[in-house]
């Protein structure tokens, strides 16, 4: 066996607010990870999934993110222009099909996104 372990969500300190609700728990790790990226601190809390896991698709759950006071208008500010530019389509230059924005290639030809 050679699974892939998810990697360990990062947990927020008890002072972190809240700034944005991720769709899911994935989503969530995601963001965390964008945040973590630009500079700036992020994290989880519990995923409220005492006695629910099997019973709740954990996908489904939204799953809030937290950043020190200091940085929330920073991080709101990341996650919005991401979330922006990941619902803008764009074009395909090879056969002018329309794909969404969260699509690094067409996905009719496969051509990648050369406007990012
Ligand atoms: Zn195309």
């Amino acid at each position: 066996m050679n699974m892939a372990h998810d990697p360990e969500p990062t947990w927020a300190e008890p002072s972190w607010v809240e700034v944005y609700s991720a769709a899911n728990a994935i989503e969530a790790q995601m963001l965390v990870g964008l945040l973590q990226a630009n500079g700036l601190q992020a994290g989880l809390r519990g995923l409220g999934m005492g006695g629910a896991i099997g019973e709740v698709p954990i996908d489904a759950l939204a799953t809030p993110i937290y950043a020190p006071p200091e940085q929330k208008a920073r991080a709101h500010d990341i996650i919005m222009r991401y979330e922006a530019s990941s619902e803008t389509p764009w074009t395909c230059p090879h056969c002018q099909e329309e794909n969404g924005g969260q699509f690094e290639f067409c996905w009719q030809c496969n051509a990648p996104n050369s406007f990012s």
